[in-house]
């Protein structure tokens, strides 16, 4: 909305700033996301999260949306990797350096999985099931690309930078 306003939506005339500043405040109250991820990273680690995720494959989907299916089953692959590479190397600093990755991972797929099961039921649902689908594949690739080609040792970097 700001950039649409262009000039006017920075400036403090125009309700729009107030709007923006006050959007920021959604990551910080009720719990910031940093100590949102604090608690969610055990259901990543306990595998609540990979359980979860498992009983939608098994959920009533309709034919429409199969594809869409497959290609959250190959991410949730993708997922209990990257997990089972952080997890396995017992290392505490290098799961918490890759927690909000890991959670954000597990989110993506079942924000995908809950409006294909909400498709399934209300077609309403259909633009938004097949354009959240577009954006889990691209963000749980993104961060198993970065944690894939991660050595634990390389979080003394990000202490220095
Ligand atoms: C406009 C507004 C309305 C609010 N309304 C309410 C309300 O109605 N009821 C209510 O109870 N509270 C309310 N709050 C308080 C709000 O819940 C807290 O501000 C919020 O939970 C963050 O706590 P804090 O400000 O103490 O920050 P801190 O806890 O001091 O956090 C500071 C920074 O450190 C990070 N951090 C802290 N601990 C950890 C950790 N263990 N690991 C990683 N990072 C960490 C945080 O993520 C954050 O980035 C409100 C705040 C605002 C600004």
């Amino acid at each position: 909305s700001v950039q649409v306003h262009g000039g006017s939506g920075f400036v403090k005339d125009y309700a729009c700033e107030r709007i923006y500043r006050d959007a920021r405040i959604t990551s910080i109250y009720e719990g910031t996301t940093q100590l949102q991820v604090v608690a969610a990273i055990r259901h990543v680690t306990t595998g609540t999260y990979l359980n979860q995720i498992r009983a939608y494959e098994n959920e009533n989907i309709a034919e429409a949306y199969l594809p869409l299916k497959d290609e959250l089953v190959k991410l949730t692959d993708i997922y209990a990797a990257a997990v089972e590479k952080v997890t396995s190397a017992k290392d505490s600093e290098y799961l918490d350096f890759m927690a909000r990755r890991l959670v954000e991972m597990a989110g993506n797929i079942i924000m995908s999985y809950l409006l294909i099961l909400d498709a399934s039921r209300n077609e309403e649902f259909d633009a938004s099931a097949r354009v959240y689908n577009n954006i889990a594949k691209a963000e749980v690739a993104k961060h198993a690309e970065f944690i894939n080609n991660f050595t634990p040792s390389e979080v003394n970097v990000y202490k220095k930078a």
